[in-house]
């Protein structure tokens, strides 16, 4: 597999969001709800380090309501604050809002006791790129048109955007870089497109992909493209989803390169069905 992100890249990543995180007081961290695992970033918790912090398991329209639950059990059981997130449509973003208000509610108490009561807490959205920080900004920002202006000497060159009372929210996000050195985590990141479809190899994405579908959504799959039985040999799947889809070049064979296409972008639109591809169970069997 093909790794795009340079140590330069990371590091010049890191400084950017380092130099934010000053003047933060509350962070937003957003990941993938169908890999919440390998769509977090190792480096996230030392970055943050103790300011309070929520997690939000944005696409969960996409994700396994199942798998949703669990993920969510679990993060809590870890003590961390979580949100389920459907950023595109706006399922969950006044919980959010809500939620952050509450996390900057003793800052606030502390500055007004201490006269400081024009003060407003910050808050900022780190996330993997593609994994949704934009449209969630949008949706926040929305919620209030007015923009708060820059605040000279603390914030120079930083545009906030007011999401709550006396809560404002930075309106460039903090982009992580995916956690590609784990090959498990490398292809689910393929798969749901965090990572550009010209810097992996598709066959083995989808190899992986087909081998994960069949065993743990082998229905969907087979509803899907009207197939009566599945193969242990997910290539000979492909090739079944090839034939059904009328993929085929000359000579009456498939096209594989477009049978994945067309497998990868109906996965990715959740047309297949609702699917997790991260498991709290693989925590415990060390996969992740
Ligand atoms: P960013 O790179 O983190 O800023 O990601 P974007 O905000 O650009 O989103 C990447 C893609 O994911 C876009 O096509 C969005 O429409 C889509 N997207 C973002 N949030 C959601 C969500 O909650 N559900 C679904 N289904 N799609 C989403």
């Amino acid at each position: 597999m093909i790794i795009n992100w340079f140590p330069g890249h990371m590091a010049k990543a890191r400084r950017l969001i380092e130099d934010n995180l000053k003047v933060i007081d509350v962070v937003i961290e957003l990941v993938d709800a169908r890999i919440p695992l390998s769509s977090t970033n190792p480096m996230i918790a030392k970055l943050i380090g103790q300011k309070p912090s929520i997690v939000v398991l944005n696409k969960s329209d996409l994700a396994d309501p199942e798998c949703l639950k669990e993920w969510m059990a679990w993060y809590k059981q870890q003590g961390r604050l979580v949100i389920a997130m459907d950023s595109k449509g706006g399922k969950g973003v006044k919980q959010l809002t809500a939620l952050a208000q509450q996390l900057a509610k003793p800052k606030l108490d502390h500055w007004k006791a201490r006269g400081l009561k024009t003060r407003s807490v910050r808050t900022m959205i780190l996330g993997i790129p593609n994994v949704g920080k934009s449209t969630l900004i949008n949706k926040l920002s929305h919620r209030n048109v007015a923009k708060t202006a820059d605040k000279p000497g603390e914030t120079k060159g930083k545009q906030w955007v007011r999401i709550g009372n006396q809560l404002d929210l930075l309106d460039t996000p903090g982009v992580l870089w995916p956690k590609l050195e784990d090959q498990v985590s490398a292809y689910r990141l393929a798969a749901t497109g965090a990572i550009s479809d010209t810097v992996f190899d598709m066959e083995t994405v989808m190899t992986q992909l087909i081998t994960e579908l069949s065993r743990w959504y082998p229905q969907a799959l087979m509803t899907r493209y009207k197939l009566t039985e599945l193969s242990d040999d997910p290539l000979v799947t492909i090739d079944m989803i090839g034939h059904k889809r009328g993929c085929i070049v000359a000579g009456g064979v498939v096209d594989l390169e477009k049978t994945y296409k067309l497998i990868l972008k109906e996965f990715r639109e959740g047309k297949i069905g609702p699917i997790s591809l991260d498991r709290v169970a693989e925590m415990t069997e060390g996969a992740i």
